[in-house]
């Protein structure tokens, strides 16, 4: 494990991330592929790669909008225009082919709207009363969903004009207007969503201050729905997609049993990390995820050794990109190799070379035990409470103690999120974040390879027993 280890958390892989100099991210993959092949894993498909097709969004320069009066005096013009999703081009409206809809509530997208320009202020009525309102897309999502089903031809967002609308707009434009990737999607007729600064909404209903009298008078139960007059907006705005391509590395190890056979038991890690910082600095990411990586690969020869198969087949699977969106198992479930129906079991591990140092302030928050030699996070849902039996009993064997109290958001930490919500039963194994997570300092130095040993001999005993099980049943609700 120190082997493969020190070579995947080594500068010259460049942190393992799409689009550096050296395609570390590539070269990592065939070392991972090299080694499943060396191990007896067969080709989970052809030449052990899955394919995954993303798309890197950057976006243009030259965006505007501009709201011109019925002089033809341009009444603003700015360049402050951020572009929510992918989509790019122009647009020209005026009058009633605009249309505000105050925060967009429930009651407020009773009108129609089809083909035209919607403006929606940002946050909620209550939020906006109380002055509190930072951007949150949990508040958003649904309200562009809603709007989207009445097919309007663009749908505005005005930043709320009682906050520091300035600091709210940079911030958003940092995040949103960065290079970024996406999992390739057929093309869909969505209506493009741009956020903009207040003044664009003053400068629609014709002065300063117009459009926080008209929030507030929303906000109090007033008149919501308000069409333009005299007015007409031009925007420009877009980004530029450009494909990429990412990989799975998938082995497997068949089965016994002629039957259980065609049901699988997957082991499943991520094996990308951050990249180069813009100083040059490598973030290794030893324990993030090369750790979880290498232990994959011990457990596979564990398995291929073994003269009798499990019954079940063992599904080794090394998922690309779960730091900039968990993408290769999102594509992984979107396209799965082995049917998803017939998955009995994931086991992810992200992070499984840790143990407690004093200096790891992060770790006060955690159960006592995890801090221990002997603790590690185990994360099941509850899709079928006996893997979580089946896990404790198995760290009682090796004298481990599973602390399982991490709370259900956790669910969505990692890649096991995408089998979470196919109604598979999932467990995570973790050491836990540590003061160098996420941080230049995750060196292999610092890696306890006998706590991943332990864990890695756990994975195999608790994979063993699920594969040999005569009969697994569960419901499988999606979440
Ligand atoms: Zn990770």
């Amino acid at each position: 494990m120190k082997r493969h280890l020190t070579f995947l958390s080594s500068d010259s892989l460049q942190g393992r991330k799409l689009g550096t100099e050296v395609p570390g991210l590539d070269i990592a993959a065939d070392y991972i592929r090299a080694n499943a092949k060396s191990n007896g894993l067969n080709p989970g498909v052809e030449n052990y790669f899955q394919k995954v097709s993303l798309v890197s969004v950057k976006p243009n320069e030259n965006n505007f909008i501009e709201v011109i009066d019925n002089r033809g005096t341009v009444r603003l013009w700015s360049e402050k225009l951020i572009s929510y999703g992918k989509s790019s081009g122009e647009i020209e409206m005026q009058n009633e082919g605009i249309i505000l809809l105050g925060f967009a509530t429930e009651d407020s997208i009773t009108t129609d709207v089809e083909g035209k320009v919607v403006v929606v202020s940002q946050s909620t009525p209550e939020l906006f009363l109380e002055k509190e309102t930072g951007w949150s897309s949990r508040l958003e999502r649904p309200k562009i969903e809603k709007i989207t089903k009445k097919n309007p031809k663009a749908i505005i967002f005005v930043l709320n004009p009682n906050i520091k609308a300035r600091n709210s707009f940079s911030m958003l434009d940092r995040w949103l207007n960065r290079e970024r990737y996406s999992l390739k999607s057929p093309a869909k007729n969505n209506p493009p969503v741009l956020i903009v600064m207040p003044e664009v909404a003053d400068a629609l209903l014709g002065g300063d201050g117009k459009y926080n009298k008209y929030l507030t008078g929303v906000a109090k139960g007033k008149k919501k729905i308000v069409s333009v007059k005299k007015r007409k907006v031009n925007l420009k705005f877009g980004s530029n997609s450009e494909p990429v391509e990412a990989k799975n590395i998938i082995g497997v190890v068949e089965g016994s049993d002629p039957v259980l056979k065609n049901e699988y038991v997957i082991f499943m890690a991520h094996y990308d990390h951050l990249g180069v910082g813009k100083d040059g600095d490598v973030y290794n990411g030893a324990d993030d995820n090369g750790s979880g990586t290498v232990t994959l690969l011990e457990v596979a020869e564990a398995f291929t050794s073994l003269e009798q198969k499990p019954k079940r087949s063992i599904v080794f699977l090394w998922v690309t990109c779960e730091e900039i969106g968990m993408f290769g198992s999102n594509y992984y479930t979107d396209n799965p190799v082995f049917p998803l129906e017939k998955t009995v079991a994931c086991i992810n591990i992200d992070m499984d070379g840790r143990v407690y140092e004093p200096r790891d302030s992060v770790w006060n928050k955690s159960p006592k035990k995890v801090k221990d030699f002997d603790g590690l996070f185990t994360l099941c849902n509850n899709v079928w409470p006996e893997i979580e039996e089946i896990s404790n009993s198995n760290c009682e064997k090796l004298g481990l103690i599973p602390d399982c109290s991490l709370p259900s958001k956790f669910l969505r930490s990692s890649d096991h999120y995408h089998f979470h919500k196919n109604g598979i039963p999932i467990i995570n194994y973790a050491t836990g974040y540590h003061a160098d997570y996420h941080k230049v300092g995750d060196e292999v130095s610092k890696i306890s390879f006998e706590k991943m040993k332990r864990v890695a001999d756990l994975c195999f005993l608790v994979g063993y027993e699920i594969a040999n099980r005569d009969e697994i049943e569960f419901d499988r609700e999606e979440n």
